[in-house]
């Protein structure tokens, strides 16, 4: 043979709280449904699989649209998909810029030769409806993208009454609930919210590999008249067919992943089973306990304005004296947690925790602060 077989190392299968912006744990009883048999994508069982998700799926965004399925990818496959479903080189995009969400929706959109605008914001805040208004006016943009929740930053971006504002200029609303979606409060048909996705490793502490996806009425008109041909993979015209959106049509589009779409389908039946506001609350009151305890022990938010936090992500400045890459090493190699180090534009300037899902409620913060506290003492006492 012209390559031998390999030696394959054992490798650590110790399992760590994962308290970094994601992925979270995964749910037991989801962990459970992974090894539940291997179904073949044209057989009835796999239909009715899908089915409830849907069903699930239009609790979850609290939607009654039709055009409600998954996308076989990771969140950016979301992305992808509401953006150059709707979109394509005759119209325009405006991009609400405040984390790295919104530099990656603006990649897809250059390499799908769609034109941009931005608005900004410093990567610390959230845009004020003027702000937003005023870009509107200036650009009368196809459609507007914007991130709900920003894991990049630990930022939530108010949308109540956005979707008004942006139909008043012709423009439909694209927003991104990858880090927000069933842990605090999100409502797509009452907000006039036209494309959304979401993810399955965070708040709904399932595993990636599968994103939920959502379109309005009015964005599936505007898919009815497009132009352009998004690409085979992620046309939600032929997917829809999978999913049954329309009719019972039953299609093969692609193989969905069994282990997949069965882990959705018991991460939706848990939060039906929770309640979306018993879930909101949740995070809400967990979130509330673990910044109380990282003030009390003087960590700082680099988050001015406790309105812009996020319940599933907080951002805190990286200690003086401390180094952030030791910092989460020891947290990591000591107390079993993972955290992260900023990214994009926070990139040395935070730490990332993020509490959420399965992982959000008491015991987890006091480790992870017991964890972030001892880390402080001792990180910085080595470097003296
Ligand atoms: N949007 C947000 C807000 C995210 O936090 C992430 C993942 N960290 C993504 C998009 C991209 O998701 P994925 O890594 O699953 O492709």
């Amino acid at each position: 043979m012209l390559v031998p077989p390999p030696q394959f190392e054992d490798r650590d299968e110790r399992e760590l709280l994962l308290c970094g912006p994601g992925p979270s744990n995964i749910l037991p009883s989801v962990r459970k449904d992974l090894t539940k048999p291997v179904l073949s994508p044209i057989c009835d069982d796999y239909f009715n699989i899908m089915s409830d998700i849907r069903t699930g799926l239009k609790y979850a965004f609290q939607t009654k649209s039709e055009l409600i399925l998954a996308i076989s990818g990771s969140g950016h496959s979301g992305m992808e998909t509401i953006i150059t479903n709707l979109l394509g080189p005759n119209d325009t995009l405006l991009i609400a810029k405040r984390g790295i969400w919104d530099l990656r929706a603006e990649t897809i959109a250059y390499k799908h030769g769609i034109p941009t605008h931005i608005t900004e914001v410093p990567f610390n805040a959230t845009f004020s409806f003027e702000q937003l208004e005023a870009a509107l006016k200036n650009y009368r943009p196809t459609a507007l993208f914007i991130t709900h929740g920003d894991s990049s930053t630990g930022t939530i971006q108010r949308l109540e009454g956005l979707g008004d504002i942006c139909h008043k200029y012709g423009t439909l609303l694209l927003v991104d609930t990858v880090v927000s979606l069933g842990a605090v409060p999100f409502l797509m048909d009452e907000w006039g919210v036209d494309a959304v996705y979401t993810s399955t490793q965070k708040a709904l502490s399932g595993p990636a590999g599968i994103t939920p996806v959502a379109f309005s009425e009015l964005a599936q008109q505007k898919i009815n008249r497009r132009t352009h041909e998004p690409a085979f993979y992620f046309d939600v015209t032929l997917i829809a067919k999978q999913w049954n959106c329309f009719e019972k049509s039953k299609n093969y589009h692609h193989t969905l992943s069994p282990p997949l779409i069965w882990a959705l389908r018991r991460c939706l039946i848990e939060l039906s089973n929770e309640t979306l506001p018993k879930a909101w609350s949740r995070h809400a009151q967990t979130t509330a306990l673990f910044h109380k305890m990282l003030t009390h022990y003087g960590f700082e938010f680099l988050i001015p304005k406790p309105e812009d936090r996020l319940a599933t992500v907080t951002t805190v400045k990286v200690p003086k004296g401390c180094v952030d890459q030791d910092f989460m090493n020891h947290i990591r190699y000591k107390h079993g947690i993972v955290i992260f180090g900023g990214l994009g534009p926070t990139v040395g300037k935070a730490l990332r925790i993020g509490i959420m899902g399965v992982n959000s409620n008491e015991d987890v913060v006091t480790k992870v602060v017991q964890a972030m506290v001892d880390a402080t003492r001792t990180v910085v006492k080595s470097k003296i």
